[in-house]
């Protein structure tokens, strides 16, 4: 029997065990991991789907996985499942300069680029002076029962759960198995090494506003307001930091800043203060590596897009697998002629 362990239960993680498992029925497929939500970096993120600090991963790649996922989260809306929903995002400037449309334009429904009257309209909304920005429709999840859900899926396709911390690729641990899915974020950092994988800090608030129905993001002051259907996430820092502990002045400048933008935040009932790591690196890495008779697929560094890019990272995961199983498959007839 083929034996792959997924390292890393993140969104990455779970998306690639679930297809693992889902595929290859009867293969044993092992999901270790140090943390399982709701304490990986994803519960705390917007959920929103929105390229976002992913290095200079190639344009082609950001529009193929972001495609995919964007699809996938659009069949997910459509069925009403796992809280999904579709949210009008105001992405806004203070200056042209700054601004340039995005790769992924064509791929999200209804962008435009927003006019001088629509700018006026979004500085008068969202209390702001804003001289460049646009608006599309995208969709966000509630992060921790989305990552519930993966995992509830993986453990019903009888995927086994295993809690451990590896120390590096050739860990004791890892010795039974064929394959071995490296999705460790962060992590990736010391148990590969990869020296390139760096975090980005990111505080949040989330709290209770249910009148909230659309995405706001200033875009050079930091601040960002993301509902969806379960909490509001109120942003946010990025910060070359590996703290995760909640700074006092982090908290202030959130809060401060969405009240500007709505004041209503003033009533609005305080979930938790939360921090997490973004895992960034200066290009994703989605590769397979061969090391001792075993393969390795390395699926880790995805910054601030992991609910971006998931959907299609793990197609991609499960292509190079495929892949490798053809042609050790191929290797065994020769050896028998
Ligand atoms: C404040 C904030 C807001 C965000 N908002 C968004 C957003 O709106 N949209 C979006 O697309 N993205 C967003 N992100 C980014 C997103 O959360 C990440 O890209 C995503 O969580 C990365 O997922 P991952 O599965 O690759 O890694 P992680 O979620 O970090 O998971 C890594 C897993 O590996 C495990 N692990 C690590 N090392 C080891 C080891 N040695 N042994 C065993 N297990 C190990 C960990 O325990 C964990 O389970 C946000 C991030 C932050 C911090």
């Amino acid at each position: 029997m083929v034996m792959v362990a997924v390292v890393g239960a993140g969104v990455n993680g779970l998306t690639c065990a679930v297809k693992i498992k889902e595929k290859y029925k009867d293969y044993d497929v092992v999901l270790i991991s140090s943390e399982f939500t709701p304490n990986t970096t994803g519960d705390g993120s917007g959920g929103l789907w929105y390229p976002f600090i992913c290095g200079e991963t190639p344009d082609d790649l950001i529009r193929k996985w972001g495609n995919e996922t964007y699809k996938y989260l659009h069949e997910l809306y459509r069925l009403g499942e796992h809280g999904v929903s579709l949210l009008p995002v105001y992405s806004l400037y203070r200056t042209k300069e700054k601004f340039c449309k995005p790769i992924w334009s064509d791929i999200v429904y209804g962008y435009q680029v927003l006019d001088e009257q629509q700018l006026k309209d979004c500085s008068q909304l969202f209390s702001g002076e804003y001289g460049a920005g646009h608006t599309f429709l995208t969709f966000v999840l509630p992060a921790p029962r989305f990552l519930a859900y993966l995992q509830e899926r993986f453990e019903r396709a009888n995927g086994k759960l295993l809690r451990a911390k590896i120390t590096s690729l050739q860990d004791p641990v890892l010795e039974p198995f064929d394959v071995v899915v490296n999705c460790t974020g962060l992590g990736a950092r010391w148990l590969v090494p990869d020296a390139e994988v760096v975090p980005v800090r990111g505080q949040i608030t989330k709290v209770k506003a249910p009148w909230m129905n659309l995405v706001v993001i200033d875009e050079e002051g930091g601040n960002y307001i993301i509902p969806n259907s379960e909490t509001c996430v109120l942003g946010g820092t990025h910060q070359s930091d590996y703290c995760t502990d909640v700074y006092a002045a982090d908290t202030e400048f959130i809060m401060n800043g969405c009240k500007k933008m709505m004041p209503g935040f003033e009533n609005a009932e305080v979930v938790k203060h939360w921090v997490g790591l973004r895992p960034v690196r200066y290009s994703i890495r989605l590769e397979p590596e061969e090391r001792n008779g075993k393969l390795y697929i390395h699926n880790y560094g995805h910054g601030g897009s992991g609910f971006t890019l998931f959907w299609g990272c793990g197609d991609e995961v499960i292509k190079i697998l495929q892949t490798h199983l053809d042609k050790n498959e191929q290797t065994q007839i020769l050896s028998k002629l």
